[in-house]
């Protein structure tokens, strides 16, 4: 009964991830039910997704085309809300237009510019999206600075299908969870400066923010979307 322990132990993370951003959103004064928790299953087989999605999980979030196409053609795209959270190569943005319901790391104008026509080109009547911030400068990363923000986000209200619903975020790492506190101040504030600006399309401004290691202090940050992988299933091996 080696998947029923699975089941069971996926069950009781999944739980214990629920009650934490509960207490967390309670703590700020905020209801949890403003917090989309998007489980990441990079890494995990097939399998172990759909145990998931069984026990309750119903947005996963992939951070490669490739393995995120083998897995949502085993699991059925239908079976819950897909997003993708990593850095997408050009040559994957038709795959990813296919598969994925929001693309959570729009990181260049060049890649939005491409979406938009693939979305033409595709029939998808529109796709929602956030801009991957980098607000640390992180040279390494993808991620949009802050000064390059203006032009993408100007390139963005230009679109006719693709949908600018907020902000994401995966900051510098630190053994200190509470050191990455101002990152999540520091894009709650600009998400509140874009709103005066009316520039999403769904009028809030998405914050996704927040992994297994930070996820409460996001939620008090006021995250409204955070990506949790380890904290549901496991460690992982690779990746
Ligand atoms: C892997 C990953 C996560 C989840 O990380 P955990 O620390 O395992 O919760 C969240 N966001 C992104 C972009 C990731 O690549």
């Amino acid at each position: 009964m080696q998947n029923a322990k699975t089941e069971n132990e996926l069950r009781e993370n999944l739980e214990k991830v629920c009650r934490k951003i509960e207490s967390a959103a309670r703590k700020a004064n905020r209801k949890a039910d403003e917090i989309k928790l998007v489980a990441v299953g990079k890494t995990h087989p097939a399998e172990v997704l759909r145990e998931a999605i069984a026990v309750g999980a119903s947005v996963l979030g992939e951070n490669k085309v490739q393995e995120a196409e083998e897995k949502i053609n085993k699991i059925g795209r239908e079976k819950a809300e897909w997003h993708l959270i990593g850095h997408l190569q050009s040559n994957k943005a038709r795959k990813a237009v296919e598969l994925f319901d929001v693309i959570q790391s729009l990181d260049s104008v060049k890649l939005a510019k491409r979406l938009e026509r693939i979305c033409v080109e595709e029939n998808r009547e529109s796709l929602s999206v956030l801009v991957q911030v980098d607000l640390a400068n992180e040279k390494t990363k993808s991620g949009v600075l802050r000064k390059d923000l203006p032009e993408i986000i100007d390139f963005l209200q230009t679109c006719e299908r693709l949908k600018f619903d907020g902000l994401m975020i995966i900051p510098p790492f630190f053994e200190d969870a509470e050191k990455v506190r101002p990152y999540f101040k520091q894009l709650k504030k600009l998400r509140d400066e874009l709103l005066q600006k009316d520039v999403f399309a769904n009028k809030i401004g998405e914050l996704s923010m927040g992994m297994s290691n930070d996820f409460e202090i996001a939620v008090e940050e006021g995250a409204t979307i955070v990506r949790i992988g380890t904290a549901i299933f496991g460690a992982r091996k690779w990746g």
